[in-house]
C-alpha cells in the first residue's frame, strides 16, 4: 500500500521521540510519531529528571507543561550524610523534577500534537529499512511502507531498530538489579529526593516523591543475592530487604500502601558508539541504556532530542547533521558513563578492592565535599579529566 511521505518518522512515542518530535515540527518538518501503546501505564520507569535535565526541558520549551501537567518539585536532596539544596549548590540552580511517567509521556505526546506532529497510537512498527530513501513497516492488515527523509528510533531499552538497522551495540555488565515499586502513605518530606548509598552491603535506595500522596521506591541490590524483586508476593521482601541500606526506610514505610506493580531491572550499560547510520537516528535509551541507578536517561533523552533538532535545523544536508549529533552523543554519554563507573565503585561496590580505595578517599571526602565529581545532578558538561578523577579517589 503506497503510503504518505513524511520528513521524519519516529518509532516509538515516550520522552526522547515526544519532545524531538514536537522540536521539529514547530521548525515546520512534516513528523510522524508511531506509538503502539494506545494508553500509557506504569512500566516503572525514570521518574526523576534531575538538574541539567530540567535545564534541558527548559531550552525545549517543554518544563512549564512538565511542571504544569504532571510535575513535582524536588528542591533538596538526602544522601544519608546530610541534606543538600539544589537549588543553591548546582550552576543551573534548580531543583529535580519528578512526575509519573506515564503521565508525562500522555503530557509531551500531547503537546507534539498540539504543534503539529501526526501521532498514531495502538501502531507496532515492525521493520526499519535504512539507505538514503529510508522506510518504516507497521504491523496490521495493511502491512504499510511508510517512506521517509529520517528515521528517529526512540524504542526504548532493548530496542529492535537498532538491530534492524543494523548498529554495533556495547554492552557493559554491571552486578546489580534495580527494583522499583509506586507507594503511597509514606511518611518522608515530600519535598527531599532520598539517595543513599550503603557500599558495605552494595545497595542503595531512591525514594522520589511524585506529589499527591505518591513516592517510586527503588532498591537497588547485588545480583549474588540470588533473589528477584519482582510481582506482588516480592513486595514484603522489598519492604524488609530495602531499610537494611537506610535504616530510617523502615518508618517511612511503615504504613505505606502498595499502588503500582512491583518490576526489578538489570542495570547494564547498552549503548552504540555513533547512534547515526544510513538514514536512522538513535535517541533516548536506543542510543544508551544507563545504569538507572544514576538517573541520567531522562536528561539524556532530552539532551539527545535538543542536540538532534538543532543540528538537523542547521543543515539541509541531514546526513551530515545527524553525524554531528552522534559526535556530540558519544561525547556527553561518555561523560555521564565514566562518572557512574568511578561512582559505582566508590559508593557501591561491596568488593574488598572497592573498600580500599574508599579508605583512602572518603575521608578526604568528608572534608571536600567538592571532591565528588558532580556531573549526576549538574551534567555532563563539568570538567572531566584525570585531575577530576584523582581528586575523587583521594590520590591527589
Ligand atoms: C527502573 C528504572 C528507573 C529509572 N529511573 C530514572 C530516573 O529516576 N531518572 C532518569 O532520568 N531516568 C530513569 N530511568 C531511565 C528512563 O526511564 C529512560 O531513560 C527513559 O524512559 C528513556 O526514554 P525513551 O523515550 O528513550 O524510551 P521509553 O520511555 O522506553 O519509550 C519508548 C517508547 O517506544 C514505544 N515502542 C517501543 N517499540 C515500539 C515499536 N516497535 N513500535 C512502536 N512503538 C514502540 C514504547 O511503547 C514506548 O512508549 C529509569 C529506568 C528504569 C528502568
Amino acid at each position: 500500500m503506497a503510503a504518505q511521505s513524511y520528513d521524519i518518522v519516529t518509532v516509538g512515542g515516550g520522552v526522547a521521540a515526544a519532545a524531538f518530535a514536537k522540536a521539529m515540527a514547530e521548525r515546520g518538518a512534516k513528523v510522524l510519531i508511531l506509538e503502539r501503546e494506545r494508553r500509557f501505564k506504569d512500566r516503572v520507569r525514570g521518574e526523576g529528571l534531575v538538574c541539567w535535565g530540567v535545564a534541558e526541558a527548559r531550552q525545549l520549551g517543554i518544563h512549564d507543561l512538565l511542571k504544569q501537567g504532571c510535575g513535582h518539585e524536588l528542591p533538596l536532596v538526602e544522601s544519608g550524610a546530610g541534606q543538600r539544596d539544589l537549588t543553591l549548590t548546582t550552576p543551573h540552580r534548580l531543583p529535580v523534577l519528578s512526575f509519573p511517567h506515564q503521565h508525562m509521556q500522555e503530557v509531551l505526546l500531547a503537546a507534539a500534537e498540539n504543534s503539529g506532529v501526526e501521532v498514531r497510537r495502538g501502531v507496532s512498527v515492525e521493520l526499519v529499512e535504512p539507505g538514503p530513501a529510508p522506510a518504516v513497516l507497521v504491523d496490521g492488515r495493511s502491512h504499510e511502507r511508510i517512506p521517509t527523509r529520517l528515521v528517529v528510533a526512540a524504542d526504548g531499552r532493548g530496542s529492535p531498530a537498532r538491530k534492524w538497522a543494523d548498529f554495533a551495540v556495547s554492552e557493559q555488565s554491571n552486578g546489580y538489579y534495580m527494583a522499583g515499586v509506586l507507594l503511597s502513605d509514606i511518611q518522608a518530606s515530600p519535598d527531599t529526593l532520598y539517595y543513599v548509598f550503603n557500599p558495605d552491603l552494595g545497595m542503595c535506595i531512591g525514594l522520589i516523591p511524585l506529589g499527591k500522596n505518591r513516592s517510586r521506591a527503588y532498591f537497588m541490590y547485588p545480583k549474588s543475592t540470588g533473589y528477584r524483586l519482582q510481582g506482588e508476593n516480592m513486595l514484603d521482601l522489598f519492604l524488609t530487604e530495602s531499610p537494611k541500606a537506610y535504616s530510617p526506610l523502615a518508618d517511612y514505610y511503615s504504613g505505606a500502601k502498595c499502588i503500582g506493580p512491583l518490576a526489578s531491572f538489570d542495570v547494564s550499560d547498552v549503548w552504540v558508539e555513533h547512534p547515526y547510520r544510513n538514514g536512522v537516528a538513535l535517541i533516548g535509551d536506543a542510543a544508551a541504556t544507563t545504569d538507572p541507578t544514576f538517573g541520567q536517561g531522562l536528561s539524556l533523552a532530552l539532551r539527545d532530542a535538543r542536540i538532534l533538532s538543532t543540528e538537523l535545523a542547521n543543515d539541509s544536508d541531514w546526513d551530515r547533521a545527524a553525524n554531528r549529533y552522534a559526535e556530540q552523543h558519544r561525547r556527553y554519554f561518555h561523560a555521564c558513563h565514566t562518572v557512574e563507573g568511578w561512582s559505582r565503585t566508590l559508593f557501591q561496590d561491596p568488593s574488598p578492592e572497592a573498600a580500599a580505595l574508599r579508605e583512602k578517599a572518603m575521608p578526604l571526602i568528608a572534608q571536600d565535599p567538592s571532591r565528588v565529581p558532580d556531573h549526576i545532578f549538574s551534567g555532563p558538561d563539568l570538567p572531566l579529566n584525570d585531575e577530576v578523577r584523582a581528586r575523587f579517589f583521594g590520590e591527589r
